[in-house]
């Protein structure tokens, strides 16, 4: 019990202190031959009823009083008996009242908190815990307010009805007094809830600082050496730390996380980790088992930017998943995507609610447009490094950040995603030896890149949680159906883009174009199979590289369809983006749109200007300038 003086009444000088309970003291405050204020709530033939607090009162008897009395008079009384059933009964205390010759004293609860990394050991016994509301879902039943502290979160169920909001004027954000019982409830820890209060003024000041200490404390990633030594990586650590950092106090906050990623080996090779990484992390942080699964989703993005279907679809879920769940607005992570002017209308849709967005990609950004939507940024262009440093190598150091005990699991992925992108870096042997140790050799950890790319098509706007986290071998410890797995997708991802290149190959056009560089056109619309792996970009892409291995020349190899084109260039300086913008001004009508990198995008436009629009190109295409250097400076997107 704690004393605090409150309040004096009269002089100053008087021997005698009266004692005045808070509202939320409880019988456990009241001690015996002690006076306490009291006001009178009701009178009866044989006493009157008198109240301390909300929850202590009790009955004066009138064979102890002297007088008249009202409703609202305040009277000092002190504890006569606790009766059997639990009743209390006062009796007026010696004091003298009518002089005001006293001093008041509050008395506070006594608040002992426990912290929610001790709920175990307090299996049904009444604690107070002190933290912020992370969120407030509405069940048939009680209400469940999830509640964070120094320690984790904790589901807190109050039932005022079935399916009634339990404390409506608490929300999300306040920081809160919980009085309750922990109980096992489906193999997690529930707290019961007798009380709960909100807290105001200086109490709630100092608990907020409080949970803002540990809280930026335990947001601090980890320290972990990176798998591989490599100067131009060690450039972007500050950046990722500060990502993990951020993402690290998401999951403490209790807010979702939703990731979309590119859809294509890379993307998944840094998406998948982190993924993992995240919900190991939410599942030490939260005492509900099921947290994991509801704060974080992983889906693919099939376009190479943002696009505004995924964007007001994932803003529809976040809108929904806050009415029906009570949860906060998420943080939407773009990986290996997400730097470009195309991102810009997306994100900006986005803008409009309470919704961070990060992005780590290594293609080729935009920060002028993109730099003021974001809250972070990792992209290796921005420290004059280039694609070679994929998004899947920088995501498996960022997940390690997060949760460093799933390194083991992660060795071989980045020289998946390297190869994925058919990175050039020379890091990447470094990447690959590493695999090597962990019993990959370079044909498996081709057939993991090449079945991950024909999942993802398979699997279309679909995460495959499971078959991708099979397929790249984390968090699944049969090797032996790893290897099987992997190999008959491999395979027969090569059967079909074989097929698909013995039909294509002989209706392909070749023109020498006057600055040296062959240029190879395909209608894939009209002479590759429809809806099939592999896609056009990917098509295009096959043939591509048949040409250059062929030829050893400069090569641009366009792919088209009624609407679009495909484009891939190796050893010609283009500047797709910028091509593009000048297509829009010479074709009118034409509906030019597109970009992508620099050397590999797409383009669309309406149909009918499809001959102007390609004979446009070509014609940009024959100024371009030869390039040895610049071969394959993009990261490889076969969409
Ligand atoms: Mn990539």
């Amino acid at each position: 019990m704690t004393r605090e003086a409150a309040g004096v009444p009269g002089d100053d000088d008087g021997d005698s202190v009266v004692y005045d309970l808070d509202a939320d003291c409880t019988a456990d405050d009241v001690e015996r031959n002690q006076p306490y204020l009291a006001e009178i709530n009701g009178i009866v033939d044989y006493g009157v009823f008198v109240d301390l607090s909300e929850s202590v009162s009790g009955l004066v008897h009138e064979s102890v009083l002297e007088g008249t009395y009202a409703v609202g008079d305040e009277l000092v009384v002190e504890l006569e008996t606790v009766r059997d059933n639990g009743d209390l009964a006062f009796e007026p205390a010696d004091i003298d009242v009518e002089g005001d010759e006293y001093t008041v004293e509050g008395i506070s609860h006594d608040y002992t908190l426990t912290g929610t990394n001790r709920l175990e050991s307090s299996i049904g016994e009444q604690i107070h815990v002190e933290g912020e509301v992370v969120q407030v879902k509405q069940t048939g039943g009680p209400t469940i307010f999830h509640i964070t502290d120094e320690f984790g979160v904790v589901p807190c169920a109050a039932f005022e009805e079935a399916g009634v909001r339990a404390y409506p004027q608490v929300e999300v954000g306040d920081v809160v007094r919980v009085t309750g019982t922990p109980e096992h409830r489906e193999g997690s820890v529930q707290i019961e809830v007798d009380g709960l209060s909100k807290l105001e003024g200086e109490i709630a000041e100092e608990a907020r600082e409080r949970l803002d200490t540990a809280l930026e404390e335990r947001a601090e990633p980890h320290d972990v050496d990176s798998l591989i030594d490599w100067p131009a990586f060690e450039k972007l650590r500050p950046n990722l730390e500060e990502v993990a950092t951020l993402l690290r106090r998401t999951v403490l906050e209790g807010r979702p996380i939703r990731v979309r990623h590119h859809a294509d080996g890379d993307g998944m090779c840094a998406a998948v980790p982190v993924q993992i990484a995240l919900e190991r992390f939410i599942a030490d942080v939260h005492e509900d088992e099921n947290a994991p699964q509801h704060l974080i989703k992983r889906l693919p993005a099939k376009a190479p930017f943002y696009e505004m279907e995924d964007a007001t679809r994932d803003l529809n879920f976040a809108l929904e998943d806050r009415e029906k769940h009570g949860q906060q607005l998420p943080l939407l992570l773009m990986l290996d995507n997400g730097s470009t002017a195309e991102d810009v209308p997306a994100y900006e849709a986005l803008t409009h609610y309470d919704i961070p967005i990060v992005a780590i990609d290594h293609h080729h950004p935009d920060p002028d447009a993109v730099g003021d939507l974001l809250d972070a940024h990792v992209n290796p262009y921005l420290h004059d490094e280039d694609y070679r440093i994929t998004t899947g190598m920088l995501c498996v150091e960022l997940a390690r950040m997060i949760y460093p005990d799933i390194t083991d699991e992660l060795r071989h992925v980045p020289a998946v995603a390297g190869l994925s992108d058919r990175s050039k870096a020379d890091a990447l042997d470094d990447y690959i030896e590493l695999a090597a140790d962990e019993g990959y050799d370079e044909d498996r950890l081709q057939d993991v890149s090449e079945a991950l790319d024909y999942a993802a098509f398979w699997l279309r706007y679909n995460s495959g949680d499971q078959l991708i986290q099979d397929l790249l071998q984390i968090d699944s410890d049969d090797e032996q159906r790893h290897r099987e797995l992997i190999s008959f997708f491999a395979n027969r991802a090569r059967e079909e883009v074989d097929e698909q290149l013995d039909a294509a190959m002989s209706h392909l056009e070749h023109e020498d174009l006057d600055n040296g560089a062959h240029l190879y056109r395909i209608d894939v619309e009209n002479y590759a199979h429809r809806f099939t792996y592999p896609a056009p970009g990917k098509t295009t892409g096959e043939i591509h590289d048949r040409k250059i291995e062929e030829t050893g020349d400069p090569v641009i190899t366009v792919g088209y369809g009624p609407d679009f084109a495909v484009l891939r260039s190796d050893g010609v300086r283009l500047d797709i983006p910028q091509m593009v913008s000048e297509l829009e001004d010479e074709v009118p009508g034409g509906g030019v749109s597109g970009g992508g990198h620099l050397v590999v995008g797409s383009i669309k436009f309406v149909k009918g200007k499809r001959e102007d629009v390609i004979d446009a190109l070509v014609e940009k295409m024959e100024e371009a300038e030869i390039d040895e250097a610049l071969s394959s400076a993009a990261p490889i997107d076969d969409d």
